[in-house]
């Protein structure tokens, strides 16, 4: 009988660590020959139907991941959906339970007929390192040759690596991956200066999904305001930032909420913080506790916006408006206190007069 061709098409939904990851998934299964097919970008839909599935105060993140686990299983030829399990990404450095335990909440909550492509990274574990993990992500698909899958990953890392040094240069997220996927590396002159420049402090989850951070971005934008975030951070100046609120690194995602608004809060140029966490996240709202009261003593404005999927728009561009509006009032009396100072301490020289009298 002649063997069966294996299906090597993948189901990736776009929630949770796509936002961080996907560039390094793309790179890796389309060198192994993989077919991807991503889920539909989040829509009133996804919400809510992710939300239906799970108790009110589950976070809204883990709901969005869920309705496109939903979309994802809809979608004609999709078997298999790869869900993995970060526990830890480095030796003592961990993720949320639920970031950790996703595969069993997914498989407990839907009972669909489709196949979890599972596989658990867990660095904390002696040998459970990157080429492990990838083995057992591709092990249900009969591919088990470990020196193809390291040459994958290399592709993987090249994606990924690219779509990372167009962020640090200040390229938009969506540009950054467009072209990472496409194999391209864009770089822009550097011309667009702001009079604002704001921090934003959050998980690539909650930012870079446009439904659920209500296009934050377009919305400063328009405020003519820049936005710095994680992603254009080394790891340098995140465990820096770490040190420089007194704390140690214990999430693993400690990088993007106290690393880099520990970076941003002793940065001049940035006028003030915003935060933007999910309605009911544990780790968040310590961490956030610790970067509000860094804020308070170095007298950085500090907005806090939580959001969950009853988030109204209409309150939200208010709190942002009115945030940015004190940005600029407080720029310009600064400004206008620099110019007065300048001109009451003027002081005329009078050395040469002084000198001139001394000589007669
Ligand atoms: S870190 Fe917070 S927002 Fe992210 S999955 Fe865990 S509880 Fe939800």
């Amino acid at each position: 009988m002649a063997k069966q061709k294996q299906d090597l098409t993948i189901g990736i939904p776009r929630g949770m660590s796509f936002y961080g990851n996907y560039p390094f998934w793309h790179g890796f299964f389309s060198a192994l020959g993989f077919k991807i097919v991503l889920s539909d970008p989040t829509t009133k839909q996804t919400m809510s139907e992710g939300s239906a599935l799970v108790v009110t105060e589950t976070c809204l993140p883990i709901k969005i991941y869920l309705g496109h686990i939903l979309n994802l299983i809809n979608k004609k030829g999709v078997k298999n959906i790869f869900v993995p399990s970060l526990q830890s990404i480095a030796p003592k450095i961990y993720n949320c339970s639920k970031i950790r335990g996703l595969p069993d909440l997914v498989r407990n909550v839907i009972k669909e007929d489709f196949n979890i492509i599972e596989a658990t990274l867990d660095k904390s574990i002696k040998k459970q390192g990157l080429y492990e993990f990838l083995a057992e992500a591709v092990a249900p698909f009969g591919i088990t040759d470990m020196e193809k899958i390291k040459l994958a990953s290399k592709q993987g890392w090249k994606v990924y690596n690219n779509f990372l040094v167009m962020m640090r240069a200040g390229i938009s997220y969506k540009k950054a991956l467009k072209n990472a996927l496409e194999g391209k590396v864009l770089i822009e002159s550097q011309v667009d200066s702001k009079p604002i420049s704001v921090a934003l402090i959050s998980h690539g989850y909650n930012i870079y999904d446009e439904r659920a951070c209500m296009k934050i971005f377009d919305k400063l934008e328009a405020m003519d305001v820049k936005v710095f975030t994680s992603l254009q951070l080394t790891d340098e100046q995140m465990d820096e930032g770490i040190s420089s609120l007194g704390q140690k690194r214990y999430w693993a995602n400690e990088y993007e909420m106290t690393g880099t608004a520990g970076h941003y809060l002793k940065d001049n140029k940035i006028d003030g913080i915003i935060t933007l966490n999910a309605f009911g996240c544990g780790p968040d709202s310590l961490m956030i506790e610790r970067i509000m009261r860094k804020a308070k003593e170095l007298n950085k404005p500090m907005l806090s916006l939580t959001i969950d999927e009853h988030t109204g728009e209409a309150g939200f561009i208010t709190r942002l408006e009115a945030f940015i509006d004190m940005l600029y009032r407080k720029k310009r009396s600064k400004i206008i206190k620099d110019i007065s100072i300048t001109e009451y301490e003027f002081k005329p020289q009078t050395n040469i007069c002084e000198s001139v009298l001394l000589d007669n």
